[in-house]
């Protein structure tokens, strides 16, 4: 990702904020409704590792990482992430891990917005960025929360 005047990055307290609406760069819903985590429909995802692929569904809590997976990764394997409906690779070409240099991979969320993540297993590093103006962010922390970017 280039560089952008307007792009906010957010360290944002663990378990405080709930992916409710991600999105694959097509557009694909990724969320699941049928397999919920801490009751929240999860994220579901195609995992990728040493040439099997395999359903993942994220936690949508950002932070916490109950993820469910049929496949077990090894702690420290770096794993490739796919749109279930369309095919589309989720890695961001451009980013890597700020703490272990593996691949990051994206899920789009509502108003420009973006999760990033790790795609190596037990690695903990992701981050929320939201794309906005003055105005947005003035809102982001009033009376809209940030829920809302979510
Ligand atoms: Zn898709
Ligand atoms: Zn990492």
């Amino acid at each position: 990702m280039p560089a952008d005047s307007n792009r906010i990055e957010f360290d944002v307290p663990k378990g405080t904020l709930v992916v409710r609406h991600a999105h694959c760069p097509k557009g694909c819903d990724l969320m699941d409704p049928e397999v919920k985590i801490h009751d929240n429909p999860s994220i579901h995802l195609v995992l990728k590792h040493e040439g099997k692929k395999a359903d993942i569904h994220l936690d949508p809590v950002y932070g916490s990482h109950e993820n469910i997976c049929e496949h077990e990764v090894p702690k420290g394997a770096v794993v490739e992430l796919f749109c279930p409906s369309c095919g589309m690779s989720l890695t961001d070409p451009e980013a890597t891990c700020a703490k272990c240099s593996a691949p990051m991979f994206i899920l789009h969320l509502p108003k420009g917005s973006f999760v990033e993540a790790c795609q190596r297993s037990g690695c903990p590093h992701h981050r929320v960025r939201i794309v906005t103006g003055e105005q947005m962010m003035q809102r982001l922390f009033d009376e809209v929360g940030m829920d809302s970017y979510l």
